[in-house]
């Protein structure tokens, strides 16, 4: 990585997490399977959000979200999201 990063995977990797053993983020699975569209998949710019090719269940890697509140806009039929514990979560080392 560079000392000024270009990509958002070069700024993801500036942050610092500390994750919580329990997820801040649900989805309901039957509605996410119901979406043709599923744009969470997409917006998300953590790649929170990944279907499963076998369930066509929605993964959640609660651990990688940086808090931006994206989902809450694109989906908020199914995506459950709340700010992670108290001290838990992303932490913005820059800025
Ligand atoms: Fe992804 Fe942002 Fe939602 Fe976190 S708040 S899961 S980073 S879209």
């Amino acid at each position: 990585m560079s000392d000024n990063p270009k990509t958002i995977e070069d700024k993801l990797g500036l942050l610092a997490y500390r994750s919580d053993e329990k997820s801040h983020i649900t989805v309901d699975q039957e509605k996410f399977k119901a979406d043709p569209v599923k744009a969470i998949l997409y917006a998300c710019p953590a790649k929170v959000y990944v279907e499963d090719p076998q369930t066509g269940e929605c993964i959640v890697n609660y651990e990688n979200c940086v808090e931006c509140g994206t989902c809450h806009v694109v989906a908020p039929d199914y995506v459950n999201w709340f700010y992670p514990e108290g001290g838990k979560g992303v932490h913005y080392k820059m800025g």
